[in-house]
């Protein structure tokens, strides 16, 4: 079996307005790290880029933590080249606060409102660089129209690879346990996957590595 290096990235950004305040989401990387526990068990070499996220980082993986996009970017792009698989989990933040305030925020306003910047994509300029033995893998979390947005995400940000999940479900999908997904190729196979993030991550890592043989 080659050797396979995997790049994961998961959990949420944190995108910082004050000393004590920043904008996030609910991401909380359970899925991001099953994948990387999977590859691991296969005895694949495993770089984990995660946001702030309350798990332990399997010890045998490389792990990097990140807080804020621009910041997972950066190692993302310093990481790119030495991976095979590149499985992008983790819910960045879409856009970050133009301006972070040096003190924090007071109450003198009954309203206050804010301007934010967008982040970049960063499986979007993975996409333009990625070469033909890596295979790129982003994940799409909805609340309406799965398929059709996820169809178009895996067109537009040039992925080998959907898992589009619906997150409108409480019960499946941010924070949970179980998940409820579909892995949409770019060669039109439309794969079901049903059950624990842990069982998922198995069945996901072993379709990836099957396709590349
Ligand atoms: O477009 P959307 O954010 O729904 O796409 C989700 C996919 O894109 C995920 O794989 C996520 O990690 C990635 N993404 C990214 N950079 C962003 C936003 C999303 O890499 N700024």
């Amino acid at each position: 079996m080659k050797h396979l290096t995997f790049l994961i990235t998961a959990g949420p950004t944190q995108e910082p307005l004050d000393p004590v305040r920043f904008l996030s989401n609910y991401s909380s990387g359970k899925m991001g790290y099953a994948l990387a526990n999977a590859a691991l068990k296969k005895k694949y070499s495993v770089i984990l880029i995660h946001g702030p996220t309350a798990l332990t980082p399997p010890p045998q993986a490389k792990t990097i933590e990140v807080q804020t996009a621009l910041e997972m970017r950066r190692q993302v792009q310093k990481y790119f080249s030495e991976a095979d698989i590149i499985i992008k989990v983790a819910a960045v933040a879409d856009y970050r606060p133009h301006k972070i305030f040096r003190q924090k925020i007071k109450k003198n306003t009954n309203t206050l409102t804010l301007t934010l910047i967008k982040n970049p994509d960063i499986l979007f300029e993975l996409g333009k660089k990625k070469k033909r033995h890596q295979t790129l893998v982003g994940f799409a979390a909805e609340t309406t129209h799965i398929l059709k947005h996820a169809r178009k995400k895996l067109r537009q940000k040039n992925c080998d690879w959907i898992v589009a999940n619906d997150v409108s479900n409480k019960a499946l999908g941010f924070g949970s346990d179980q998940n409820k997904v579909i892995m949409l190729s770019s060669q039109n196979d439309a794969i079901y996957l049903d059950g624990t993030k842990k069982k998922i991550a198995k069945k996901i890592i072993d379709i990836l590595v099957k396709e590349r043989r």
